[in-house]
């Protein structure tokens, strides 16, 4: 008796879907998925190629395109996320990059949250304006600042929840209501919590976006991103822009990303874990000033994030008391942590954004967006948080 096929995993749970979903095993039987690299595919014959050339039968024909193992890593990362469809793209600022040139016309205006990663806001403000595409940037915290911005050509909200680095939520259900009554869609990146912690699709955006670089490779090996949301924006807009300006993923890259979402669950619960710990134990500590964590009590938003996801995943920021110097000796002080630009990794990872992530932009935006000389980022990772929390306190008692 042959055993039976599942093929729609929809009715099965997140943790499963992550393992299982949007896979469709080869003619091998191999058990781990396969990697197809391959840059293009062959036809039966002209009629056949001529046919998938022109759209009227499917198949793969060019890996700018389509291609197996990138498709698997698509279906599978849709499937978490509540969404019809996704797209995985080259980098996290490609999804961004795509989502704008797939959705968006010169003349047509977009509202940014200020809080946004720091290259989003130097991709809508420097580039996209050279195209005619106008943008205001509002304080996410401010719904009547996203009202006031709103014209007769805004057509995407987009905004990072919580934002990086410093833990700042937009209300995603009255942010996409608000989108949805002026005809504007809602964007979310949601790099720092990913499907694991909050689904924003599920609460009313219209779209999110990945960088799968972060927490979904989760051992900080490749560099990818991705989008997702309904069949009709993702596959008519978003593929048919991505197949001919080609910020298309590599399959090899695919599969690190699938491989990292098959323990994408387990690493964000164990990293949210530590990170409450520690925000805990820094709130507690006479060198610091302030923590910023959506699960502290003490945060301005915390009843929002108890709301809009399962737990606080792993950035955890924090003011030291003291000016730029003070933040370099203390880091310096550190050695277990990596001194890296990246996060989400199962290390953890020490930055100093204002000179580093955000050094690029003009010292009044980056003060205006809280990003000041004493702010630490710690991404937390999987090492025990009684040796994380002991390299931090070496570096805090090298402070006066
Ligand atoms: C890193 C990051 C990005 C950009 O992603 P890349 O993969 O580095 O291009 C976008 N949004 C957030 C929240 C990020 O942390």
């Amino acid at each position: 008796m042959a055993r039976k096929k599942i093929t729609d995993w929809s009715k099965y749970s997140l943790e499963t879907r992550a393992i299982r979903a949007g896979y469709n095993r080869t003619q091998e039987n191999e058990h781990s998925e396969a990697i197809f690299t391959t840059s293009s595919y062959v036809f039966d014959d002209a009629e056949s190629a001529a046919r998938k050339f022109s759209n009227s039968e499917e198949g793969n024909v060019y890996s700018r395109f389509t291609n197996p193992t990138v498709n698997a890593f698509e279906r599978r990362l849709a499937s978490l996320d509540g969404a019809d469809s996704a797209v995985a793209t080259a980098s996290g600022m490609g999804a961004i990059t795509l989502m704008a040139l797939s959705l968006l016309k010169a003349g047509d205006h977009v509202i940014c949250s200020r809080s946004v990663f720091g290259s989003i806001t130097i991709l809508f403000d420097n580039i996209l304006t050279r195209f005619g595409i106008d943008v205001t940037f509002v304080s996410p915290l401010d719904i009547n600042a996203w009202k006031s911005a709103i014209t007769s050509k805004t057509k995407i909200f987009f905004a990072e929840t919580p934002s990086n680095p410093l833990q700042e939520l937009i209300n995603i259900r009255e942010l996409s209501d608000l989108a949805h009554n002026n005809n504007a869609l809602l964007v979310v990146d949601n790099g720092f919590c990913t499907p694991a912690l909050q689904r924003p699709i599920e609460q009313g955006a219209d779209l999110t976006v990945y960088t799968t670089t972060k927490y979904i490779d989760g051992q900080g090996r490749c560099v990818g991103g991705a989008i997702c949301g309904e069949k009709s924006l993702i596959c008519e807009k978003v593929y048919t822009t991505q197949r001919t300006v080609g910020t298309s993923m590599s399959p090899f890259n695919a599969w690190v990303f699938m491989k990292g979402l098959e323990t994408l669950s387990l690493r964000m619960n164990e990293i949210s874990k530590n990170a409450l710990v520690l925000a805990k134990w820094l709130e507690l500590h006479p060198k610091i000033e302030k923590v910023h964590y959506t699960y502290l009590e003490s945060h301005a938003q915390y009843h929002l994030a108890q709301q809009q996801q399962s737990a606080g995943g792993g950035i955890v920021t924090f003011e030291i008391k003291g000016d730029k110097a003070a933040a370099f000796k203390f880091i310096d002080n550190t050695a277990v942590l990596s001194l890296t630009g990246n996060l989400g990794d199962v290390k953890s990872i020490i930055t100093h954004p204002a000179s580093t992530t955000h050094g690029r932009l003009p010292e009044q935006d980056r003060l205006r967006a809280g990003i000041k000389d004493n702010l630490i980022r710690i991404s937390v990772g999987l090492e025990s948080i009684n040796d994380i929390i002991e390299d931090i306190s070496q570096g805090l008692d090298a402070l006066d």
